[in-house]
This record gives C-alpha cells, sequence and structure tokens, in this order.
C-alpha cells in the first residue's frame, strides 16, 4: 500500500480503481417521453450503458471500489457469481483484464452449444467459467465459496466479490453515481432504475434520497425492498426508516421471461430514440416507468431520469427477444430488385 493510500480516509478514495471516465453523458429523449406520455422536455437517459469498459453498463461502477479493494488487499483473483447472461460477470472479467487480475466466473446452468450473449464475452476477456448447474441463489453462493477454497490452496490469493457487486463497498459506486447526476440535473423529481441485486437502487437513494428513486424489480432476489433497504442503511451508517418506492408489477413470470409490456418498452425506445433496452433489466425498468406514467405516479412536468444500466449483450443471449426481434426484421424485409 502506498503512503498515499494509508493517507486517505479509510475505504475512500484509497481502493477505488479507475475503470471508466466520468461522468456519463445525460441525454434528452424527447421522443420517447411524448410516445409515453410525458412532456418532451421532461425526460432525460443517464447514459451509463456507455461506460467504455467491457461493453458498458452499471456493475462497472460497483466494481471499482469491489476490485481495487481486492487489488488493494493483495488479491490476484477476482471470483464472482451469477446467471449464465449475467452483465456482472462480463464486467468482472473485463475488469480482470483491465487490472491484470486473474477471473474465475461460477455461473447457473451448464456448457451449452449456444455460448451466447455474455458468455462470448466472458471467454474473450479471458475469465474461467465454473458453470454450477440448475443451483439455488443459496447453493450457487456456497459453489462459489468453494471455488474460492479450491484456488487457495493452489496458492493464488482469490478476493470473492458478491452477487451482483450488491456489498454496501459497492454501492458506494452508485452514491457517486447519484451525486454526479444531481450535478447534470439538480431540478430532477424521479429517477428511474432497474433493481436486480440491488445496489444501484441503494446507491441512488442515499444520494438522492428515497422519494426522488423509483426502482422497478426484475425478479433476481426474493424481497428487493428489504434488500435495498439494508444496503442503505449501511451506506448510511445507521437504521434508516426509508419508504423505498419500488413497482413489483414488471416480473411477470419470471427473471428471464419477457412480457409484452417489456418488448414493448424495448421496441418503443428503439424506435424513438435509437437505444437498446435489454430483456431483464433495462427494458423491464422502462415498462414501469411506462405504467407509472399511466398511475400516475410519474407526472407530466417533471424532470425524469431514466438511469440506462447496459445489458446490450443480454439481448443477444436471450432467445425470446431474439425470436421478436428477427420476426420484427422479417415483417419490414423486402428484396431487391423488386420481383
Ligand atoms: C445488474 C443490472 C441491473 C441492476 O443493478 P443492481 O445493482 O444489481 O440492482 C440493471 N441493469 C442491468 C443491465 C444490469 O446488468
Amino acid at each position: 500500500m502506498s503512503q498515499e493510500r494509508q493517507e486517505a480516509t479509510p475505504g475512500q478514495e484509497a481502493t477505488r480503481a479507475e475503470l471508466m471516465s466520468r461522468p456519463t453523458p445525460l441525454e434528452p429523449a424527447p421522443r420517447l417521453a411524448r410516445a409515453i406520455g410525458l412532456e418532451p422536455g421532461d425526460l432525460w437517459v443517464k447514459r451509463d450503458d456507455l461506460i467504455g469498459l467491457g461493453g458498458g453498463g452499471n456493475k462497472v461502477r460497483k466494481l471499482e471500489w469491489t476490485a481495487g479493494a481486492a487489488r488493494a488487499e493483495g488479491a490476484t483473483t477476482l471470483v464472482t457469481s451469477g446467471a449464465a447472461q449475467s452483465n456482472h460477470a462480463r464486467l468482472t472479467a473485463a475488469a480482470g483484464a483491465r487490472l491484470g487480475m486473474d477471473v474465475v466466473l461460477v455461473l447457473a446452468g451448464a456448457p451449452s452449444e449456444e455460448m451466447t450473449g455474455n458468455i462470448v464475452l466472458d471467454g474473450l476477456f479471458g475469465a474461467r467459467v465454473v458453470w454450477a448447474g440448475e443451483v439455488s441463489e443459496a447453493e450457487l453462493a456456497a459453489a462459489m465459496e468453494d471455488v474460492a477454497g479450491e484456488l487457495r490452496e493452489q496458492g493464488a490469493r482469490p478476493a470473492v466479490i458478491p452477487f451482483g457487486g450488491s456489498s454496501v463497498l459497492g454501492a458506494r459506486g452508485y452514491a457517486e453515481a447519484g451525486t454526479e447526476l444531481l450535478e447534470q440535473a439538480p431540478d430532477l423529481a424521479t429517477a428511474v432504475v432497474a433493481v436486480g441485486s440491488g445496489g444501484t437502487m441503494a446507491g441512488l437513494v442515499h444520494a438522492l434520497g428515497a422519494e426522488r428513486v423509483l426502482g422497478v424489480h426484475c425478479g433476481a432476489i426474493a424481497d428487493p425492498g428489504h434488500t435495498v433497504g439494508h444496503l442503505v442503511e449501511g451506506l448510511a451508517g445507521r437504521p434508516a426508516d426509508t419508504s423505498l418506492r419500488l413497482r413489483l408489477d414488471q416480473v411477470g413470470p419470471g427473471y428471464s421471461a419477457l412480457t409484452e409490456p417489456v418488448m414493448d418498452a424495448i421496441t418503443t425506445a428503439a424506435r424513438t430514440e435509437g437505444i437498446v433496452l435489454d430483456p431483464v433489466y433495462t427494458g423491464r425498468a422502462l415498462a414501469g416507468l411506462i405504467a407509472a406514467v399511466h398511475d400516475g405516479q410519474v407526472r407530466p412536468g417533471e424532470r425524469t431520469v431514466f438511469l440506462h444500466t447496459g445489458g446490450l449483450p443480454g439481448l443477444f443471449g436471450h432467445a425470446e427477444a431474439l425470436r421478436r426481434a428477427r420476426s420484427a426484421v422479417a415483417d419490414t424485409a423486402v428484396r431487391w430488385p423488386h420481383g
């Protein structure tokens, strides 16, 4: 550890790895605003999908803290877990490449012939994938600990990064992002965000206050209110009676299922603003915003920011979303010259 690091406030800039350029852009989305029932000047998109590392996305801000701390502690190997199409796993692989650390990903599922989407990138970034089979959340966490133990026996110094990067430390990345956003949009009324493992919403709530953050649950965890609340308290360092604004109505049949409102949201964003959303997270977040405008939870005339958290590779790893997008191509295709 350098002298400078030791003198920094414990846990502050001391261990953050620089993995991105900031601030990310905040762009107006007037055509999307009108399409969903807002006024053209109301809606802005915070483009965390444009974070440069590894194809971009919100997990980079959390990894700056978690991987930074691992590196400062002398770890050689980052170990994490997730679903087969985990964006967090893909970005951990990219962060490891950037920081010169080995990466082992413990993923739910089995290797299939269809190595698509994020899995392709995991391999490209040089991560080793361990397939844990069809396991519960608890079993996946246990498998990850076993893998870390094995690595330790082999002489590596593994650091385990929790599911989705959503420890209190990781959530600090979004507390910072919230401050960054407030500088860009001081009059912000509502920031809309997808909730997966919860750290992104928790960080934003810490910076913006619970009343200005609308979280849309994506079905990745059992109890989003509890999980986000716990992280918010961890960030504050004290109990907080935060009443969170959470929508639970966009999960549908489950985390990996593509619903009609989500497919509509993906198509609307693509055709009004040329912005690509994914079927699991950002598509649900926009579907949640559309529902919120519909039932008056978000009103015209107020500044709304949609946090684009990334996830594009996941679109290419989602069979049903691909089938639907391909049929849209087929519907509009013509052959040249006309027969
Ligand atoms: C993980 C993820 C989220 C959710 O972030 P959490 O901090 O896990 O709640 C949202 N969007 C995308 C694209 C993600 O990969």
